[in-house]
């Protein structure tokens, strides 16, 4: 089922998951095993977040270079397979621009639709560590609303099904797309920023899922904006709880957000007791989720970056 039809059959707001890859070395079993935890609220899908390839160089005697393929995470393509398989669920993996041609963007479109996968994230990506902007890849998309709309003319398995005969469908694929409450943070202002965002819709997304956010009303704000500006679709919130004192400085400087002076107080206080700050981090989530309910939203999507037992306890709180 696709998530725009979730969103408009679904009567109260329900969570969703994402997860990462795992990495090489980790089994299938052991995957399967650690997001069990989030199978018994019953979620309607599971994100699978998408890793670009990184490359490590070594020098050769005669001063060139080698390249070497550094590839340490199982394809999302990989994850979402076994995630059906097991638990018969919706998946929904990340697409990114970085890193890829259009030409492979089709193959990976291929390979979900030969599967069964209707539902996608497109995103641009990031750069690549070590290099200080986003450089397209040749032959790649600039932005992921170019990125939407080379989706929705994906027309690989529509062309083969047309010439023989077989039922097709133009509007296969259901797209999720980023958006920054805060801004992104390569953009100029959050005006600017939002028209970018609705380049994303007007290419055909069907829904955005929104960067993590610790106040709520910068959300509110935020959607606010959006409406004004022409966006309608739903526009599903991102939550992801602090586990530690150090989030307080590496979230912000990976994802430019801002962390509220109360909460980074409560943080402060819990200093070097790890299990008060993850409680502390924990329970403003759960002021948080519970707000948002309040508020009508759809879906609250929580990032779990590889931690199942504060997500677990925020969704028996709230759901
Ligand atoms: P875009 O929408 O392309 O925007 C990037 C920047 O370009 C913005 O500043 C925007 O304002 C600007 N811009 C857009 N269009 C134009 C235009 N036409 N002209 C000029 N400027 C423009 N990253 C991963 O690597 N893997 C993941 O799985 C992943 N999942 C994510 C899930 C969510 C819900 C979110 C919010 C982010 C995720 N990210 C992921 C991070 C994301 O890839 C980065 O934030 C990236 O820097 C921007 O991606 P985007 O799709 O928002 O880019």
């Amino acid at each position: 089922m696709r998530v725009s039809e979730i969103l408009s059959e679904s009567k109260k707001a329900f969570p969703s998951i994402e997860i990462v890859p795992p990495l090489r070395g980790i089994t299938k079993t052991e995957l399967l095993e650690s997001i069990r935890p989030f199978m018994e609220f019953n979620p309607k899908y599971i994100n699978v977040t998408s890793h670009r390839d990184e490359f490590s160089y070594s020098e050769n005697p005669d001063g060139s270079f080698t390249r070497h393929l550094i590839r340490n995470r199982i394809s999302e393509t990989t994850v979402c397979a076994a995630i059906m398989e097991r638990y018969d669920i919706e998946v929904i993996p990340h697409i990114i621009c970085a890193g890829t041609t259009k030409e492979e963007i089709e193959s990976k479109l291929d390979n979900l639709a030969f599967l069964g996968i209707n539902n996608i994230v497109a995103l641009r990506g990031d750069s690549m560590s070590g290099e200080k902007r986003f450089t397209p890849t040749p032959g790649g998309y600039s932005y992921a609303s170019e990125l939407v709309a080379g989706i929705r003319s994906y027309q690989g398995s529509n062309s083969y099904r047309r010439e023989h005969g077989l039922e097709t469908d133009d509007r296969y694929f259901c797209i999720g797309v980023g958006g920054y409450p805060e801004k992104h943070f390569e953009a100029p202002n959050l005006d600017s920023d939002i028209e970018n965002l609705k380049k994303k819709i007007d290419a055909g997304a069907d829904y955005v899922i929104t960067q993590m956010f610790f106040d709520n009303q910068v959300y509110y704000d935020f959607v606010e904006k959006c409406r004004t500006a022409g966006i309608t679709v739903p526009i599903i919130p991102g939550l992801k709880p602090l586990s530690t004192v150090k989030q307080l400085t590496s979230l912000p400087e990976a994802f430019s957000l801002d962390i509220p002076q109360e909460l980074t107080k409560a943080m402060m206080d819990a200093g070097t007791d790890k299990n008060a700050a993850y409680a502390t981090g924990t329970e403003w989530c759960i002021m948080q989720c519970r707000d948002l309910i309040a508020h009508g939203v759809p879906a609250v999507h929580f990032y779990t970056m590889g931690k199942s037992d504060n997500i677990v306890k925020i969704l028996n709180e709230c759901f």
